[in-house]
């Protein structure tokens, strides 16, 4: 996959996506493979913005089950083994664990019995096409000496056992991110990372394309296409209102901060659902008996979510003041287990959309579904689409949605979707550390060569896992540039500052990332 520049700039596309977060590169995938050219770009790194900071849960919709919200419940567990079944290398299964207490009939074994039969029975398709050695079993209760050999620091709490159910894992989301990426370019889609849209390109069909610039060289070129996509997670509001010169309209907050924090240990084998004991707050998922969930990775745990709609916080505070709070919840939940501030190694965090008038119930609850607008209907600009995704488990499906709309706009005719079965171009093994800690030479040149890495930050957080590490020492994050600044041409002092960045990117509190609209 080569980042080619004058390729983008000389032809016209059938569509253009902008953004190549899960959600833009889901629907580039899905558009190539049914026959559609597509042009591909974000203004960061593929996978660099909202879908790099996630959970890494692939969520087959358990919680659903209180309200009885069966359709979610199947698309979740629909999705949930389409992932598994064409990402085998960097989506596997995961068992949760949860207590079950004598504390309230909701939370009681029988409680527990009953939610657990139901979710197997309406997941009884859930290991379709996926290989015997990886499928999902039935849920299971334990026994309260099994719950404490899993997670010992249930101890404290009026534990009655525990209940096992499988999810899924994203081992990197940025690789799977990155796959959906390179599975389209093998289809003939054309990506290219650091190029930003500026403007529309309009005439009297309606969209033509985009102004771009090319982040890395500063030129201003344009990208012609037939339909286009904006698919920029939080930034996709204000995409879509500065290229239409609109001012944008705001009443009250339209996204929620959402934060996970890292561990520099593993806390467990299994990832644990912790219930909280706060009373519910304002912020959308605070307090009133939500679950938070520990998840362990190779060396670390990631420990979320929090959420705030606060709008007058900046995101270092944000960061503070949720990272209290969550080690607060988990403590309060998991008696003896005492972290602190010095566990955290690092945080991750994004934007997510609020429900804020588009979808009934409360504004400042979390959106559940994907805002998908075609802004030709009306008297709106032809051929000019947004969507805003709710999470990286629904993508592929959302994409579906948005290519159906999209073909038939272009009257490209019924080509099916065949993302659900098709396997995805997967290269997670290669890039795995050493077990010295170290990475390989080979490996960082394929990542520049094949996988469009410009720049340090793209190889070690992105191509490697280098964002779940319990600490990133310089000596390896040197090591890396040292290779790359040769095959990158890089001076002294750009090899200098890409290390720079890499370390403040990954050991601290970062304030970059804000969203527009
Ligand atoms: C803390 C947290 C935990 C989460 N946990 C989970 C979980 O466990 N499971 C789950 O299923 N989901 C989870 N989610 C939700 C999931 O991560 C998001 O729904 C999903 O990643 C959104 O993807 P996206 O592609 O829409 O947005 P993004 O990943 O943000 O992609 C948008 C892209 O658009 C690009 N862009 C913006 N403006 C421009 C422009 N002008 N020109 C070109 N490019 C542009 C950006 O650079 C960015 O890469 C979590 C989210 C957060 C924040």
């Amino acid at each position: 996959m080569r980042r080619d520049l004058p390729q983008l700039a000389d032809r016209q596309f059938d569509v253009l996506v902008v953004g190549g977060g899960v959600q833009g590169a889901t629907i580039a995938w899905d558009a190539s493979l049914r026959g559609l050219s597509v042009a591909l770009v974000d203004q960061s790194d593929f996978g660099s913005g909202t879908s790099a900071n996630s959970l890494r849960i692939v969520h087959g919709g358990l919680r659903y089950l209180s309200r009885a919200d069966f359709p979610r419940m199947r698309e979740s567990i629909r999705e949930r083994s389409a992932l598994l079944r064409i990402a085998p290398d960097l989506v596997e299964p995961l068992p949760v664990l949860i207590p079950t207490s004598g504390n309230s009939p909701l939370q009681s074994r029988f409680a527990f019995a009953l939610a657990l039969a139901a979710n197997d029975l309406v997941s009884w398709n859930r290991n379709r096409g996926i290989e015997a050695h990886r499928h999902l079993p039935r849920s299971r209760l334990v026994s309260r000496a099994e719950c404490l050999r899993q997670f010992p620091w249930f101890a404290g709490v009026r534990l009655a056992g525990g209940a096992i159910w499988y999810d899924a894992r994203l081992r990197q989301p940025h690789r799977l991110t990155l796959s959906f990426v390179c599975s389209a370019s093998r289809q003939g889609a054309v990506p290219a990372n650091y190029v930003r849209v500026d403007g529309l390109l309009t005439g009297k069909a309606g969209v033509e394309g985009a102004a771009v610039t090319d982040i890395i060289g500063g030129k201003a070129f344009e990208i012609r296409a037939r339909a286009l996509v904006v698919a920029a997670g939080p930034w996709t509001t204000g995409v879509i209102a500065s290229t239409l010169g609109q001012g944008q309209p705001k009443v009250g907050p339209t996204k929620a901060f959402a934060l996970n924090l890292v561990l520099g240990r593993r806390l467990s084998e299994v990832a644990v659902g912790v219930q909280s004991q706060r009373p519910a707050g304002r912020a959308p998922g605070s307090g009133g008996n939500r679950f938070l969930f520990i998840h362990p990775q190779a060396r670390s745990t990631l420990l979320g979510t929090w959420y705030s709609v606060s709008e007058t916080e900046g995101v270092s505070g944000l960061c503070t003041r949720g990272a209290h709070e969550l080690l607060d919840e988990v403590n309060a939940a998991c008696h003896g287990l005492s972290l602190t501030a010095a566990d955290i190694v690092r945080y991750q965090w994004g934007w997510l959309p609020l429900k804020a008038g588009r979808e009934a119930g409360s504004p400042l609850e979390l959106a559940e579904r994907p805002f998908i607008v075609d802004h030709g209907s009306g008297n709106g600009i032809r051929h000019l689409f947004s969507v805003e995704g709710v999470k990286y488990t629904t993508a592929r499906a959302v994409a579906e949605r948005v290519v159906d709309q999209v073909a038939r706009d272009l009257g490209a005719g019924a080509a099916a979707c065949r993302t659900a079965e098709t396997r995805l171009v997967e290269s997670k093994a290669a890039l795995d550390l050493h077990s010295d800690g170290t990475m390989n030479r080979a490996t960082i040149l394929r990542a520049i060569r094949e996988e469009m890495a410009l720049k340090l930050s793209d190889i070690v957080l992105r191509r490697y896992d280098g964002g779940v590490l319990p600490a990133l020492p310089r000596r390896l994050v040197a090591e890396v540039a040292e290779v790359a600044g040769s095959e990158l041409g890089w001076t002294a002092q750009q090899q200098l500052s890409e290390i720079e960045e890499v370390l403040r990117q990954a050991n601290s509190v970062p304030t970059v990332m804000e969203p527009t609209g």
